[in-house]
């Protein structure tokens, strides 16, 4: 804009521009071919959507042959951005020493952000595929280890990924 207040026009406007006729015929060009791709769109939740390896879904605890790797250091509760994850450490007998007697992460306050995937030394918490969180209160929206424990099977495809890209 010049110092006077008139506005500076950066493109003059061609004759074809400026009786819109062509440009039209282009727009609607456009409309028609997107018409003819395939549907992106899912109709959820008659269709659920399978996320790929990349997604992030809610975080989870991983165990192993009934044993959760996890070895209570605390490390992911420290960098959680949203303090969502609350850790207690207590002694075991087997050789990792320390497990997480309480483990629990806030669903609520949770932004999916996988700094606790990325910090954890033991590849012990990660992002699962799960999408579909439903509360009806803040208690119900806190898991404990019994819903945040799964198989390693469950999360293989998240660790490959992991193993690949990191
Ligand atoms: S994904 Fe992010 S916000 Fe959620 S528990 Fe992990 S670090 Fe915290
Ligand atoms: S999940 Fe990983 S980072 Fe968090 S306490 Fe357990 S071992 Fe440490």
């Amino acid at each position: 804009m010049h110092s006077n207040g008139d506005m500076i026009r950066t493109k003059d406007l061609g004759f074809w521009e400026r009786i819109y006729i062509p440009e039209i015929i282009k727009g609607l060009g456009l409309t028609i071919r997107q018409m003819f791709r395939p549907d992106i769109t899912v109709q959820y939740p008659e269709e659920r959507f399978v996320p790929p390896a990349q997604f992030r879904g809610r975080p989870v605890l991983v165990h192993e042959n009934g044993v959760e790797r996890c070895v209570a250091c605390g490390l992911c509760s420290r960098v959680c951005p949203a303090l969502a994850i609350e850790v207690q450490a207590a002694e075991t007998p087997l050789e990792k020493e320390r497990y997480p007697e309480k483990f629990e992460i806030n669903m609520v306050r949770c932004i999916f952000c996988g700094f606790c995937e990325e910090v954890c030394p033991e590849e012990a918490i990660i992002m699962s595929k799960e999408y579909e969180l439903v509360f009806e209160s803040q208690e119900e929206a806190v898991f404990g280890k019994d819903r945040l424990l799964v198989p390693i099977d469950q999360v293989k495809e998240r660790l490959d990924f992991l193993h690949k890209h990191r």
